[in-house]
């Protein structure tokens, strides 16, 4: 308990940070214990093409089914599992799953599948995995789209980029996630072999009042345009940030405005529906 002296901040200090350890130290071996798969699930959110104003792909974003916590977010448990070593099983079962729902699908719509740093690491595993996900549901390699961040590249540049265009031969696309954040560069851009950028939630969140924002933002679709790359723009929550974002240029917008991530069997149902 902390004392009413000076030192007593510190003592409520220690203890939140004692809470803090627990919490993960009991997060991380409920996550061992998680039977492999069973536990896990993929929602998807759909990506809208502004200029139909149709789906033309979905985000496959997974979720742990905690046994009595509910919905546990990948922000917290993904890094967990990439300090255990989790996330290599993790991440394969993301995109065998994301194939196999894709697969189902009455359309064409793609599937995007975001792919840890970590299992760049073992480019073969990666491989064998999407290779064998391929195979296994049958769908057509065009339909796969692989989210990866600019962290990717900050060490082993050559190595990575060599994995990369190793799966692109596989017939799938990449893109970059979370552009804008960290240390986002436009000459990274510009000199990596990529179809597909998503500016992140951080930018066109304040893209309607916040002018470095919208310049950034501007910035990344004329470069986008001229290099042939698709602009996705996340975080979408209101109709003045989607008219922003088209009237910029934008190709496609993601966020909760066009659709929030939904089981599985949704994205089925509501296919049917419109079918
Ligand atoms: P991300 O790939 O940048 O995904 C976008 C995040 O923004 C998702 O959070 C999504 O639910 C949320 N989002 C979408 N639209 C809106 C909006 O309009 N407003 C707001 N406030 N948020 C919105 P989520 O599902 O919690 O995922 C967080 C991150 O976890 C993802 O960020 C991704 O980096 C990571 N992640 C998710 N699934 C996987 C996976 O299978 N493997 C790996 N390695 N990482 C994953
Ligand atoms: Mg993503
Ligand atoms: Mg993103
Ligand atoms: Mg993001």
């Amino acid at each position: 308990r902390a004392k009413a002296s000076g030192r007593g901040s510190t003592v409520i200090y220690d203890e939140s940070m004692a809470a803090e350890l627990n919490e993960r130290v009991s997060l991380e071996a409920d996550l061992a214990a998680a039977a492999a798969e069973s536990a896990f699930e993929l929602h998807y959110q759909p990506i809208y093409d502004l200029a139909t104003g149709k789906a033309v792909s979905y985000e496959a974003l997974m979720r742990w089914r905690h046994p009595t916590r509910g919905y546990v977010s990948p922000s917290t448990f993904i890094p967990i599992a990439e300090q255990t070593g989790r996330i290599e099983q993790l991440g394969c079962f993301a995109i065998r799953q994301a194939c196999a729902d894709a697969a189902s699908w009455r359309d064409d719509t793609s599937v995007c599948v975001n792919v840890s740093v970590l299992q760049f690491r073992n480019p073969g595993v990666l491989m064998q995995c999407v290779e064998s996900a391929l195979a296994s549901t049958g769908l057509d390699p065009r339909r796969l789209t692989l989210e990866i961040t600019e962290s990717l590249f900050i060490d082993e540049f050559e190595s990575t980029l060599g994995t990369i265009e190793r799966l692109k031969a596989l017939g799938i696309k990449f893109s970059l996630d979370d552009f804008g954040t960290g240390y986002s560069s436009l000459s990274n851009l510009s000199r990596l072999p990529l179809s597909i950028v998503k500016i992140d939630q951080s930018l066109s969140r304040d893209i309607t009042f916040n002018t470095t924002s919208y310049a950034v933002v501007e910035a990344v679709c004329s470069l986008a345009k001229r290099i042939d790359m698709i602009v996705v723009v996340e975080g979408i929550e209101t109709q003045a940030q989607k008219l922003a974002i088209q009237s910029l240029g934008a190709d496609r917008g993601q966020g909760w405005l066009f659709g929030k991530p939904e089981p599985a069997r949704h994205i089925s149902e509501q296919q049917r529906r419109a079918a």
